[in-house]
């Protein structure tokens, strides 16, 4: 199935409903200004002090670190890699998109995770 939204395959597990469309796991966290996989305190104390790794969780630091050493990496490899669940996972990814440190795309049909500044090219099929 496809995003109505960015058109990305998706996975049916990976749909989320909002309305009437079927759309993305990035596109329903933009939709949602406040997910509730997200932690507002932990957002706003980031905003307050700036985007500085301190005002973010271990958890989340570890996250984002990874990410920018390993980027495109998948959300399989990061949560066997850091030993996270899909919650986890979620929670902390949810923090870091929010801040603008981190974000998702689709390289191959394939969802990967990246430093939010980068951009990665699609190779040719
Ligand atoms: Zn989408």
């Amino acid at each position: 199935m496809q995003c109505d939204k960015c058109h990305a395959a998706i996975d049916r597990d990976e749909a989320y409903s909002l309305k009437d469309m079927t759309i993305c796991e990035d596109c329903y966290l933009d939709q949602v200004a406040q997910p509730k996989t997200c932690d507002p305190w932990a957002v706003y104390m980031a905003k307050q002090t700036g985007v500085g790794k301190s005002s973010l969780t271990q958890l989340q630091q570890r996250l984002l670190e990874y990410i920018r050493e390993n980027w495109p990496v998948s959300k399989q490899r990061i949560c066997s890699d850091l030993g996270l669940n899909d919650d986890d996972f979620q929670t902390s990814f949810s923090v870091l998109r929010h801040l603008e440190l981190a974000r998702a795309c689709q390289v191959n049909g394939e969802k990967r995770f990246l430093p939010f500044q980068e951009e990665v090219e699609e190779e040719d099929q």
